[in-house]
């Protein structure tokens, strides 16, 4: 069938202007669509330190149209490991077996540049910041869709999806902070100890994302940088080179504290009527795979895609649903069980762990990736392949 596009220009409201609102704003403002993001922080700003872009999430970028842009300010990984609190390695993965199988390569960037990047592509205008929308689904009436992008605490899903599971603490809270110092490393690194990790990924040539997990109670922040920055010394200063190095290098007012929180499931659906949940709103996951914004910016593409024939925008939002929900609920389950496995059990599980880790063969684990990192846009929805992208 040949797409037809609608006579008239049609209307989006956007809740949400993290990288899910403003992906999503992009897409669908580069098809036609009148878009307005209302984001209820004064300012456009990234809180968050660094994230890893996987083949996944790259693609994703791709037929967003940023694909020079996003290398221009990611860093290219060349490989993941696996190692235990005194360095050797448990695993041992290169990126470029990774981007081989999956035809794109993984990267990893300062949220605030992504969140930037994202921002001047959607242009001038179009957000509208200090805007707190109480009731997303009320914005139907002046517009053919709503986009609910309004992140974990979703206020959207609480009230116009009574019957879905509230976030929960997943058991472990995570601290992040990103130290610009030149390291050397071109390598991504998490390092397994006793319900701890601690990881490393070189964003930028003198910049190093750090961050650090510890099952926990919730709750227990101290509010202060220099406290939560002795708390990381304390638990991981007697780790292998360069995390102590890396401790030391790191300013205590840039430290970030959050414990883990996620979705037990994600919602039956992902619409009502003409509103659909995207991004954590829709499939907040613990963070131990390194997709919530992946699969955020998946969803943008997505959505676009299964709307760009001009028809019934609720017709458009089952398909949505169901092209979306089962690969994001099979993510949060993934991730969830690798939480319990990094951040549950006794010593002897967590050798046992180690062992497993060790044993696979990386054969294996690259197949392993295929669910995670093998997904592909939908054919025709790259911008490559649109006229004037
Ligand atoms: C420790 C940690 C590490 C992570 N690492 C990675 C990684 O390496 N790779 C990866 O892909 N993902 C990672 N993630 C996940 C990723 O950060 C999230 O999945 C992603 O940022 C979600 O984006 P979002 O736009 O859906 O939500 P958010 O970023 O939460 O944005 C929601 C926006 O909506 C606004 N808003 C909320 N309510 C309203 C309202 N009523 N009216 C108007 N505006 C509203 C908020 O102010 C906010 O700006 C990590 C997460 C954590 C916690």
């Amino acid at each position: 069938m040949t797409p037809s596009r609608p006579a008239r220009t049609r209307s989006v409201a956007v809740v949400g202007g993290g990288i899910a609102g403003l992906a999503t704003a992009l897409a669908l403002g580069r098809d036609g669509w009148s878009v307005t993001v209302h984001e209820r922080a004064p300012g456009l700003t990234a809180l968050g330190a660094g994230l890893v872009l996987g083949p996944n999430a790259v693609r994703a970028l791709d037929a967003l149209g940023l694909r020079a842009a996003v290398r221009e300010r990611a860093f290219a990984l060349t490989g993941s490991a696996v190692l235990r609190p005194d360095g050797r390695a448990l695993s041992r993965l290169a990126a470029s077996r990774l981007a081989e199988r999956h035809g794109a390569p993984v990267l990893a960037v300062e949220r605030s540049a992504l969140h930037a990047l994202l921002a001047d592509a959607v242009g001038p205008g179009v957000v509208r910041c200090g805007s707190d929308i109480a009731d997303a689904t009320s914005l139907a009436g002046d517009h053919d869709l709503v986009v609910a992008a309004d992140g974990i605490r979703s206020r959207t899903r609480a009230t116009a999806w009574p019957d879905a599971a509230a976030p929960s603490y997943a058991g472990y809270t995570a601290w992040r902070a990103v130290v610009h110092t030149d390291t050397g490393l071109t390598e991504a690194s998490e390092t397994w100890g006793h319900r701890e990790r601690f990881g490393v990924v070189p964003v930028g040539d003198d910049a190093v994302y750090v961050f650090a997990t510890a099952t926990v109670p919730a709750g227990r922040h101290a509010h202060d940088g220099a406290t939560e920055l002795a708390e990381l010394r304390r638990r991981f200063g007697a780790w292998h080179a360069p995390l102590p190095a890396l401790l030391d290098a790191v300013d205590p007012t840039t430290v970030l504290r959050h414990d883990v929180d996620a979705l037990p499931r994600v919602p039956a659906s992902f619409h009502r009527g003409r509103t659909v949940l995207v991004g954590d709103a829709a499939h907040a996951m613990e963070p131990n795979l390194g997709q919530g914004a992946g699969l955020a910016l998946e969803d943008a593409v997505v959505l676009a895609h299964v709307l760009a024939d001009g028809g019934r925008v609720e017709d458009a939002l089952a398909r949505f649903t169901a092209l979306r929900r089962p690969r994001a609920s099979s993510l949060v389950a993934l991730s969830a069980r690798l939480g319990r496995l990094t951040q549950g059990g006794g010593r002897a599980t967590g050798a046992a762990r180690d062992a497993v880790v060790r044993l696979t063969p990386a054969g294996l684990a690259l197949r392993g990736s295929d669910r995670v990192m093998g997904w592909r846009p939908p054919r025709g929805a790259a911008a490559e392949a649109r006229v004037g992208a």
